[in-house]
């Protein structure tokens, strides 16, 4: 871990990104605020057409709403509301919230996720916004949970009721990214629950679930699973960066 910390600093070292807040994170230009004018709108910039359902971005002239995945096996959940591509430079800002602690991001990230949401047409706002949790093992070694940071504010600024405690880890899992697709599934299933005060909270709800990064959505899918299962109408994920496609 430390030597992927001290990489991960030299990485960011060399791309200006090392003394947050004042100079922008990620051009370096000094200013009032953790990334400056011009390098957030690039960040929030939407770009190709999206699926509904997953986020993934579309082929030009698709045709439909859902890609081929969610036409052919629909997830859990009904939407997904992503602000980024989780490719350079922007996804030095999810590094950096993640791995180099820099939480005064945290704010930054959630107001390009209420823009992004603010942008889709026709999207029902959820009545309750919770945030992926962490297992108490990689709480305990990174201190934070990332998505909560974000949710925090996010769900502020959209006037949404947080439950930061809805849902819980059953069990410790893998770090998904070290996995192969195949093996995900297997590693993430049946890992989350909710917890017993917040039941009455689901029933009959729609969810908004807050992520910092979506690559295949199987943890995602788990989740609205799990919400699902407990009672809940609707789930819609808001994932800061979605990986792109291959
Ligand atoms: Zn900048
Ligand atoms: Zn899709």
């Amino acid at each position: 871990m430390q030597n992927l910390r001290h990489t991960l600093l030299r990485i960011l070292q060399n791309s200006g990104l090392s003394a947050l807040p004042s100079p922008c994170a990620l051009c370096g230009i000094e200013g009032a605020s953790a990334i400056c004018d011009a390098c957030y709108s690039q960040f929030t910039q939407s770009t190709s057409a999206r699926c509904h359902c997953c986020a993934i971005e579309l082929e030009q002239h698709h045709g439909s709403q859902r890609c081929g995945a969610c036409l052919k096996s629909p997830p859990q959940f009904e939407r997904t509301v992503v602000a980024t591509t989780y490719a350079a430079p922007n996804d030095q800002l999810l590094i950096a919230l993640k791995f180099l602690h820099q939480l005064a991001l945290a704010p930054v990230l959630a107001s390009a996720l209420r823009d992004a949401a603010l942008r889709e047409i026709e999207l029902p706002m959820p009545e309750l916004i919770c945030p992926v949790p962490l297992s108490l093992q990689r709480l305990s070694e990174r201190g934070f949970n990332q998505s909560l940071e974000i949710a925090k504010p996010f769900a502020a600024q959209l006037g949404v009721k947080l439950m930061p405690r809805l849902l819980m880890r059953t069990r410790h899992t893998l770090a998904q990214s070290s996995l192969h697709p195949d093996q995900r599934h297997k590693n993430i299933r049946r890992a989350f629950a909710v917890d017993s005060s917040a039941m009455d909270a689901v029933k009959d709800r729609h969810i908004g679930v807050v992520d910092d990064v979506m690559t295949t959505g199987t943890t995602l899918d788990e989740i609205a699973g799990t919400l699902k299962r407990f009672g809940a109408k609707r789930i819609t994920n808001f994932v800061v960066a979605r990986t792109p496609l291959h």
